[in-house]
């Protein structure tokens, strides 16, 4: 945007509503504060933690796991809305005057067999796409979950340091990535207002008790894509009388890949898989139409319609080589990429230094993973989505061995170690809240 006119102008004028910026937070003593309540409540959170991870629930079906932390933060005097978009739960803590700040959690597991061995491993069942599959929190929303109720604990503990509205959001079905949405569809902003600041949180491959961020874009822009090529079946002895989808797809798939290594800039993200291919029932039948499905990540907007416009010419030159008609191609647009606002993340990122040390690292680049969390800042609040560590040290140098790696998200190993996980989501949590509405 060019700058017009100077900032106190453009408040007066009522063009920007940006809050009144919080005083400085005193980090070593509302650590302190936190620490305490993570003394006091610990076993609580580990207890809650340990109950989720054991009865996880699949995207838009967390019934059980709703109503448990709606009852959590009603028991704490939140002010608590179940039923958003679905299986969402709102939880709103006032504290007075000031800045309004959404806390984000997700409730939703993933439909996979966990196989960690731990005492309180999942063995929940669930059907999901008419199937019967194996349910287990193996991407830690789990985690999230007890830090998001133990940031609410250490806010309202702390409440003497700062001054205005929590809006804790547990959203339904982040897997999916569309759980924002049916919130936001769902009448959220309106019902429970635009907030000012928002902030998010994710377990990952990291060194339990470290903090991970970075400016800029923290996830990727998933949009889906969907290709069918019709050409014409026959014998598989005679192909010379047939258009062979088959080959039509093949070709698509490994040509699709020089848009990325040759159009896209390649210092930029971008990504295009075909993860699905189906034709045809028989080795001695050429099919008359093959389906391929596929995801496109990316991190900006040119380089999408780049690849967008990339995947297109290559899948109608590919059907025109074969002499068949133009194929049906559909990009469905899924979770935009979530990004972190630069001087947010800079305040927050002083708060997490003076608190963590060395523990607070800078993250090198962003996940390629996508995430519905964008959702909530669509319209422009300044947020920060940071990552914590999962692994305790030895799995974590124990992954680092020839040919060994870290069981990550989404791995039916995936055990992020509970205890100091917890501890650092609701302090880095709680930290980076009161540093926007400190008093
Ligand atoms: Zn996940
Ligand atoms: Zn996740």
């Amino acid at each position: 945007m060019k700058k017009l006119f100077c900032a106190a102008s453009a408040v007066v004028l009522g063009l920007v509503s940006a809050p009144a910026l919080a005083a400085p937070l005193d980090v070593p003593a509302a650590k302190a504060e936190v620490a305490a309540v993570l003394d006091r409540d610990y076993g609580q959170l580990d207890a809650l933690y340990k109950d989720l991870h054991a009865h996880p629930e699949l995207g838009f079906q967390e019934k059980r796991t709703a109503a448990k932390l709606a009852a959590e933060m009603r028991s704490l005097g939140l002010e608590v809305t179940e039923g958003v978009g679905g299986t969402g739960v709102v939880a709103v803590l006032k504290n007075g005057a000031g800045p309004s700040v959404l806390v984000r959690t997700e409730l939703d597991a993933l439909p996979m067999e966990e196989k960690t061995g731990l005492p309180y491993a999942s063995r929940a069942m669930a059907t999901w796409n008419g199937k019967d599959t194996f349910v287990a929190h193996s991407c830690g929303h789990d985690v999230h979950m007890a830090a998001w109720i133990g940031t609410a604990r250490a806010l309202i503990a702390s409440k003497a340091r700062w001054s205005g509205t929590v809006i804790f959001v547990a959203q339904p079905s982040e897997e999916t990535v569309n759980g924002a949405k049916a919130m936001l569809d769902d009448g959220f902003i309106k019902r429970f207002g635009k907030a000012d600041y928002g902030f998010a949180l994710h377990v990952g491959p990291g060194l339990a008790g470290q903090v991970y961020y970075k400016p800029g874009a923290v996830s990727s822009t998933s949009d889906g894509l969907d290709v069918v090529f019709t050409g014409r079946g026959g014998h598989g002895s005679m192909p010379a009388s047939t258009i062979d989808p088959v080959m039509m797809g093949s070709r698509f798939v490994v040509d699709v890949q020089s848009v990325i290594s040759r159009e896209k800039d390649p210092a930029a993200f971008g990504v295009v898989t075909v993860g699905s291919f189906q034709a045809g029932s028989a080795g001695n039948i050429i099919p008359d139409s093959a389906h391929l499905r596929g995801t496109i990540r990316t991190q900006d907007g040119a380089v999408r319609d780049k690849i967008i416009s990339g995947v297109n010419r290559t899948a109608n030159a590919v059907a025109d080589m074969a002499g068949a008609p133009a194929p049906t191609v559909t990009i469905a647009p899924g979770g935009k990429a979530v990004i972190n606002d630069a001087e947010l993340t800079e305040r927050t990122a002083k708060v997490f230094q003076a608190a963590f040390g060395d523990n607070a690292v800078v993250q090198p680049q962003a996940g390629s993973a996508s995430e519905d969390y964008s959702e909530f800042i669509i319209a422009g609040t300044p947020s920060v989505y940071f990552g914590i560590g999962g692994f305790d040290a030895k799995t974590f140098a124990d992954a680092q061995k020839p040919g060994a790696a870290l069981p990550v998200n989404h791995s039916p190993f995936f055990a992020p170690v509970p205890e100091p996980s917890i501890r650092t989501g609701v302090m880095a949590m709680s930290l980076a809240v009161m540093n926007v509405a400190s008093k």
